[in-house]
């Protein structure tokens, strides 16, 4: 789970890891008192979306006083940002962060993530702060720093000072960063994060080493013991069938492809938007029911499935094994009848009570194309969808 930048440095804050002063606004009447709160005579106003490369979007402005605040609130509000994060489509901006004005003397990276290859968290840190990471690990990767944290004793401090030290901190700002970096490993194991990524960390004019940016993202898996984290998810900036999909505890991701799946288990999920690809179709979304899905589970993610406009025909792709195929059909026939099908739909069933599951299909009067195979499936549908 994603968060805002605002949220992000409350919590860090929390941790006393130093993060720029600020308030979130809805409104551009709230920006201006958010403004005047701050004690500074520069402000910076911030869209807050859950995407990066705000700044080079437009995302990030300069106020020099309360009327320019009002200005640029105004105009970010409302407006859609366009950010290589967020794909063509953009994100509207609907809340802001009111922050003052750093005096910043340098830009640097510093982030943790879990590391498959080692199998630990580990903390990454360049001099090359405020670009894009990716494009310093590809372009300059000497740049980048790396330690690998033990996790029975934690991100030491020597870990901490080594990777100050050879980012180039000032000599005498490394304590500071150190102490940074120390706070922000203990935010990530405490809260369960999967990613926390302060682009830029600056060195100001006055010494000391703040976050300028904040992402934190969770591991839903460890969502259910933090409740406070729960609350800060914010629904618009996720897809609504996403949405709607985890209400039903179905994993559902929703994809830029015009064949909506509908498959039991992820390993079967992942392989039939490969085979759909292998000929030359693009699926709409990944969707996995699960082991034990209800017919009612199953119609509500038929008729999410459905919902998406860009969907032009349907695959079910099901092996029967926990699940029961006339458990699948029955969704399917249901679904079918509350929003009415008017698209292709072909059905691959294989498994527990497989003659069942299309014997309920046929007797639908439901206009289905059966499959022999996963692959036959596949090729039936990207046929009737172009
Ligand atoms: P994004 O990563 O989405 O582009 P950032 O929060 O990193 O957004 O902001 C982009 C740039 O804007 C930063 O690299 C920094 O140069 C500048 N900036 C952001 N916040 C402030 C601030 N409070 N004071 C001064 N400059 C800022
Ligand atoms: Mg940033």
């Amino acid at each position: 789970m994603n968060i805002h930048e605002y949220q992000g440095k409350e919590i860090l804050r929390q941790y006393g890891v130093s993060v720029s002063n600020g308030k979130v606004a809805f409104s551009a009447d709230e920006a201006v008192e958010a403004a005047k709160s701050l004690n500074s005579n520069v402000y910076v106003v911030k869209a807050q979306i859950h995407a990066g490369g705000r700044g080079k979007a437009g995302g990030v402005k300069i106020a020099k006083n309360l009327d320019e605040v009002r200005t640029y609130a105004d105009e970010l509000l409302g407006k859609t940002l366009v950010t290589h994060q967020t794909g063509p489509e953009g994100k509207e901006v609907k809340r802001l962060l009111i922050e003052e004005g750093i005096d910043i003397k340098k830009e640097y990276y510093v982030g943790l993530v879990i590391d498959r290859a080692t199998d630990r968290v580990v903390m990454m840190a360049s001099e090359e702060g405020g670009t894009e990471i990716e494009q310093v690990a590809e372009e300059t990767p000497e740049k980048i720093f790396k330690e690998v944290i033990d996790p029975a004793i934690g991100l030491q401090g020597f870990q901490a000072r080594r990777l100050a030290f050879n980012i180039n901190i000032p000599n005498e700002l490394v304590n500071k960063a150190a102490k940074f970096m120390l706070g922000l490993y203990q935010v990530f194991i405490e809260k369960d994060c999967s990613i926390a990524e302060i682009n830029p960390l600056v060195v100001t004019g006055d010494g000391n080493v703040v976050a300028l940016d904040a992402k934190l993202n969770f591991d839903s898996n460890a969502l259910y013991r933090h409740k406070d984290i729960q609350e800060l998810r914010d629904f618009d900036e996720e897809d609504p069938k996403e949405i709607e999909a985890s209400k039903y505890d179905l994993s559902y991701i929703a994809l830029d492809g015009n064949i909506g799946c509908m498959v039991n288990g992820a390993g079967l999920a992942m392989a039939t938007m490969d085979i759909i690809k292998h000929y030359n179709g693009d699926p709409a979304n990944f969707l996995d029911v699960g082991g034990g899905a209800t017919a009612e589970k199953v119609t509500e993610a038929f008729k999410i499935i459905l919902s998406d406009p860009n969907v032009k025909g349907i695959y079910v792709n099901i092996f029967g094994g926990i699940m029961k195929c006339d458990v699948i059909a029955e969704g399917v026939v249901e679904a079918s009848k509350q929003v009415g099908l008017e698209i292709p739909l072909v059905v691959r069933l294989e498994g527990t009570n497989v003659d069942a599951g299309k014997r309920i299909l046929q007797e639908s009067g439901l206009n289905i194309t059966a499959a022999e195979s996963m692959a036959d499936g596949a090729q039936k549908i990207v046929e009737l969808v172009k």
